[in-house]
């Protein structure tokens, strides 16, 4: 019962989410169109929102896609040892340009050089998910820190917020597909649920781990920890 009511929620959280950048998409394109933006300035923003939102869209299908090729076992790891430190900076850069990170003070900071064998495209979208939710549930003035540290053998990356942060008793359970915390169902930002439940999957696939450590109202700590090549 619990799960059927999860998944109703999230194919309407879903459309919901496809909706809001389709409607931005449709909106400035015909504008384009019936040449309303008359000044070079403006237009140029508006190319600029149909693309930004048309990556914003492209991000949510992908999650989609990958969480519909882990359910039906298909979904395949490239396994490579890599430089976490040059995956960190790529995914910061990628993510700075981002509408989302507007307002973002995003610090990198790199306490170790350390390697890892892992899939890189599911390491960037697990980070640009975290760095999304970081930026989300913050507020106005997101301060977010993406470190990378050796402990113990162990390769750690860790998105840091002062954001909302998440109730004690849920901790466990916002790594679970579809899953919304009470932080956020009640008229908070939109969301799928969709998002942890990725980053968890693709941490363990990958033979590693993802914690959090969290108090509410003053933030967030999302790690994940993979052996060190
Ligand atoms: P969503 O699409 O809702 O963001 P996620 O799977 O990414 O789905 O996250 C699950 C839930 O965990 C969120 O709905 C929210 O309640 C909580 N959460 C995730 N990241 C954060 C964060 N950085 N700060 C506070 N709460 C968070």
């Amino acid at each position: 019962m619990e799960l059927a009511r999860l998944k109703s929620e999230f194919v309407s959280n879903v459309s919901h989410e496809l909706k809001t950048p389709l409607t931005s998409i449709r909106m400035f394109g015909e504008m384009l169109q019936q040449g309303l933006a008359t000044d070079p300035d403006r237009r140029a923003r508006y190319y600029g929102i149909i693309v930004a939102e048309s990556e914003r869209l492209a991000r949510l299908i992908n999650n989609v896609l990958d969480f519909s090729r882990m359910e039906r076992g298909t979904k395949s790891y490239e396994m490579q040892t890599h430089d976490l430190g040059d995956l960190l900076q790529e995914a910061a850069d990628t993510f700075g340009n981002l509408r989302e990170a507007e307002d973002l003070d995003l610090r990198l900071e790199i306490l170790d050089e350390v390697s890892a064998r892992l899939d890189r495209d599911a390491l960037v979208q697990s980070l640009m998910n975290l760095l999304t939710n970081a930026v989300k549930y913050s507020g106005d003035t997101p301060r977010v820190v993406l470190r990378l540290r050796l402990a113990g053998g162990e390769a750690v990356v860790e998105v840091a917020d002062r954001g909302i942060g998440v109730p004690k008793k849920e901790q466990r359970r916002i790594f679970d597909d579809f899953y919304r915390a009470s932080n956020v169902r009640k008229g908070g930002a939109e969301g799928t649920g969709l998002g942890l439940a990725l980053v968890r999957r693709h941490c363990e696939s990958m033979g590693g781990r993802v914690e959090v450590e969290s108090i509410l109202g003053e933030g967030s700590t999302f790690r994940m920890v993979f052996p060190a090549a």
